[in-house]
């Protein structure tokens, strides 16, 4: 049986250190405080608001929000994310998407202060992740990958790694955290060949394809480590995009979902307001 890495344990210890450093913050400086910016009433949006929200009041954020209508003109969001840019009292901002037009999705997500960009959305936060400079921190869900591999201490570098996906949610930045952490990494996506061997091949394997259970036992191997970041519905169940019985008999050890790698990205979030008020730059990732 493979070792489970959970994601409670990450996130507790995750949240206890933030807690501290925000409480020592209070005390001479400014309130963390996470703007969260949403468009609309979409369930799934007021569900992953309040789970955020319940994140941040536990370690001491402060959360303002800043709700527009449905349908709201492009130019009211625009507005809102330049409001937000220049509130001093505003550390980090949560856009909620995807929006219904792209366009305006891909103008705020521009628009938005790198140093304030605590969800990598925009292409500047995007750009120091790849670059390994400047301001801005990487997508929550990509960061909270590494988190689990830390935790647990899992070896990264010298590794080969494969990343099924290309996202720049997921599967590029988290690529990019783990080559600059020194392994080897092959982004694997739809138009992959043989992407079984490759990933049979990697030492540390992370699935974010949004495929529900593709990766079955031809794509492991004893010795790996997997990490699942796919969630699905499934009969009012989660399932990953790994077929767990498998990663269970084959791997040396697996994220579950749920309860893996999902249950460290609202902690990483608190931690990236944590450090946007404290003026910490993405440059603390860097070797
Ligand atoms: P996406 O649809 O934007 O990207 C999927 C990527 O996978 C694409 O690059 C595509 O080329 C690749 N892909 C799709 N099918 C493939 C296949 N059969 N073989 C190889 N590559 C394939 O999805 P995303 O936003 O990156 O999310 C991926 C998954 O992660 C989804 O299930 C999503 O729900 C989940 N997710 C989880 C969290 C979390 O906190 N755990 C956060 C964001 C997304």
């Amino acid at each position: 049986m493979a070792k489970l890495l959970e994601g409670a344990p990450v996130a507790e210890a995750l949240t206890r250190q933030i807690k501290e450093g925000v409480d020592r913050l209070r005390r001479f400086g400014p309130v963390p405080t996470l703007a969260i910016l949403r468009v609309g009433e979409r369930p799934a949006d007021l569900s992953y608001e309040k789970q955020t929200r319940r994140q941040c009041e536990s370690v001491g954020i402060r959360v303002k929000q800043f709700l527009l209508p449905e349908n709201s003109p492009r130019q009211e969001l625009l507005d809102a994310v330049e409001a937000i840019n220049r509130d001093p009292g505003v550390h980090g901002c949560l856009l909620f998407r995807p929006l219904a037009d792209k366009d305006t999705e891909r103008a705020a997500c521009a628009l938005l202060a790198p140093e304030k960009d605590v969800d990598g959305v925009g292409v500047g936060a995007l750009g120091a992740v790849f670059a390994g400079e400047g301001a801005g921190f990487p997508p929550c869900t990509a960061q909270a990958c590494m988190e689990v591999l830390d935790y647990y201490q899992i070896p990264i570098a010298g590794k080969r790694a494969a990343v099924i996906g290309r996202s720049l949610v997921v599967g590029r930045p988290v690529s990019m955290l783990l080559q600059q952490r020194d392994a080897t990494v092959t982004i694997c996506h739809s138009k992959t060949r043989d992407l079984p061997g490759i990933c049979r091949e990697a030492d540390i394997l992370i699935a974010a394809a949004g495929q529900m259970g593709m990766v079955t036992a031809d794509f492991l191997r004893p010795g790996q480590v997997v990490l699942d970041v796919g969630i699905h519905r499934e009969g009012g169940k989660l399932r990953g995009d790994v077929d767990f019985p498998a990663a269970d008999a084959a791997a040396e050890a697996v994220t579950p979902v749920p309860g893996g790698v999902g249950r460290v990205t609202s902690a990483v979030l608190t931690r990236h307001v944590f450090e946007a008020a404290a003026g910490v730059s993405l440059q603390r990732q860097q070797p």
